[in-house]
């Protein structure tokens, strides 16, 4: 049984039901996705929540291991421009998939220097990617000793270069010279949800996730998710959507079965729970579901405001991923972590969703602008002004900065943290589960295995972290672990193979 269908539980439920277990799949949504969702504005459908691919061998491996192919199911475009940034003393500048366009550009832009400083940074961005890939991502929740053992010397070497306790922004003052690289830079803290300012430097690896490329997928993100489902569904697994789980039942310290909003019972040996840790916390499982994470609640992750419109737009040349940073950094996060307030000037991720392409002069595109904002979504007193008075903010900072974004546009639709409190249950609002904070903050987030027989974990809020291919692989960690404790739900044999591929 999976309780969610969010990438982790799909990936879960892919992976067991191909080796012929019994797996039915509950979500309280009515799509499969969670997080990956669209809004209807008009009529088009925008990818509301993740917008960025990255780590596509996650999902080639994913695929291969249930004997198919990514490329039968999805059609992926590499971008060769992995994102616009902007500045408000009006400079521009694009990173590239590949690195030495990136280097040209940085060299033109601030100097032979900062392009010298940006090759040194591909090289130890590049070593602590690869340091870290096998032992921490790919490897069942290491503490600190058994990450230091899997990496071996050469790749202590590598982690001791960065310093344990330094920041990624302190880092990335050390990289570059120029403020504008290193504000560019430390933003991949927030790939995690978390604060440049608080985020340990070995997350200068998501830089590296993305130098490794990005793609745009067709039909959008919901049609990964949607791959995911049909492949399941394919391999005999069950959805049922629309169906809230209110209760793990757990006698005797093992797992017995799930008991749903609408009180029906379903038994099962095996649960695997893909919703927010935290929801397991706050005892909305039930009390036995608690014991798998621990009682003190780490600080949330980053929440968000976004705006999905269909509209034409104006002004400055946007790609497919377009960032428009504010002037003082620390001051938006010092308002979202420190007083937990919408950020008086944000920076802006605006995501242009029918680009790279032709878009005709004045035509509409499907839109995606989104802010950081703190995850308080549980906050009783939230004033619709405070909503308001962000998106004035936002779309005046879009134009100031030469983006004519229309705030008036019909149909538009803004999503607040109070929006994604209330479909991630216990999240605040958090996307990605519990900041990444502290040197010892990687090694915070609860395991897939629990001390509850039979319970098992995955998704953003579970090793090794947020973001849809990370949540992709709890999902796969979860499925292992769960493979490795065979209970009686098994089924005789897979039942079905993709394209006359052979099954592993
Ligand atoms: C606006 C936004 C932008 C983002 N941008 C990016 C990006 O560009 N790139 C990237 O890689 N990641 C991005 N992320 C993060 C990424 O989407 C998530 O980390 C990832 O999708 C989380 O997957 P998950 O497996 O944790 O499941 P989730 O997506 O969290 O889904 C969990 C599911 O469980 C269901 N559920 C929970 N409790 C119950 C219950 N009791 N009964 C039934 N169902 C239940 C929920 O309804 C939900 O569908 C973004 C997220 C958002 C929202």
């Amino acid at each position: 049984m999976v309780i969610g269908a969010g990438v982790g539980g799909l990936v879960a439920a892919l992976r067991l039901a191909h080796r012929g277990h019994q797996v039915t799949v509950l979500d309280s949504a009515a799509q499969p996705g969670g997080k990956i969702h669209t809004q209807r504005v008009g009529e088009v459908l925008i990818d509301s929540g993740p917008t960025v691919f990255t780590m596509r061998w996650v999902f080639d491996e994913i695929l291969r291991a249930v004997g198919t192919r990514l490329e039968n199911h999805l059609r992926l475009r590499p971008l060769s421009v992995l994102a616009r940034h902007f500045w408000d003393d009006g400079s521009q500048l694009d990173l590239f998939a590949d690195a030495e366009r990136s280097e040209a550009a940085i060299a033109d832009w601030a100097g032979g220097q900062e392009a010298q400083r940006f090759r040194a940074f591909c090289a130890r961005t590049r070593a602590v990617y690869d340091t870290l890939e096998g032992p921490f991502m790919r490897s069942p929740r290491p503490g600190l000793l058994g990450l230091m053992a899997r990496t071996g010397p050469s790749g202590l070497a590598v982690l001791s270069q960065l310093g344990p306790m330094r920041t990624l922004w302190q880092q990335m003052g050390r990289e570059f010279g120029d403020p504008r690289l290193r504000q560019l830079f430390a933003r991949y803290a927030t790939y995690c949800g978390s604060s440049p300012w608080q985020a340990p430097a070995t997350l200068m690896l998501v830089a590296q996730v993305e130098m490794d490329g990005v793609w745009s997928v067709e039909g959008g993100m919901a049609a990964l998710a949607e791959m995911l489902a049909q492949l399941a569904r394919a391999q005999g697994a069950t959805l049922r959507l629309g169906c809230t789980a209110q209760r793990i039942d757990v006698q005797q310290g093992r797992v017995r079965g799930v008991e749903l909003a609408t009180g029906e019972f379903l038994p099962a040996d095996q649960v695997l729970f893909n919703g927010e840790a935290a929801a397991l916390r706050g005892g909305l499982l039930g009390p036995a579901a608690r014991a798998p994470v621990p009682t003190q609640a780490p600080p949330r992750a980053l929440s968000a405001m976004t705006w999905a419109l269909h509209a034409p737009l104006a002004g400055v040349a946007l790609d497919r991923h377009n960032v428009f940073f504010c002037p003082d950094y620390a001051c938006e996060f010092e308002d979202i972590f420190h007083h937990q307030r919408l950020p008086r000037l944000p920076t802006v991720y605006v995501c242009a969703q029918d680009r790279p392409g032709q878009v005709p002069a004045g035509a509409p595109e499907r839109v995606l602008a989104l802010v950081n904002a703190p995850a308080t979504g549980d906050r009783p007193d939230w004033r619709e002004e405070e909503l308001d008075a962000c998106q004035d903010t936002t779309f005046r900072f879009l134009n100031r900065l030469g983006l004519q974004l229309p705030a008036d546009s019909p149909g538009m639709r803004r999503s607040s943290p109070l929006d994604f409190h209330r479909r991630f249950p216990a999240s605040g609002g958090a996307l990605y589960g519990q900041a990444t904070h502290g040197w010892t903050g990687i090694f915070k987030r609860p395991g897939a295995q629990t001390p509850v027989r039979g319970l098992y974990l995955a998704g953003g809020s579970v090793h090794p972290g947020p973001g849809v291919p990370m949540a992709a692989l709890s999902g796969q960690l979860a499925a292992e672990a769960m493979l490795a404790n065979p209970v009686s739900t098994r089924r005789s044999r897979p039942v079905a193979t993709f394209g006359g591929m052979s099954t592993p």
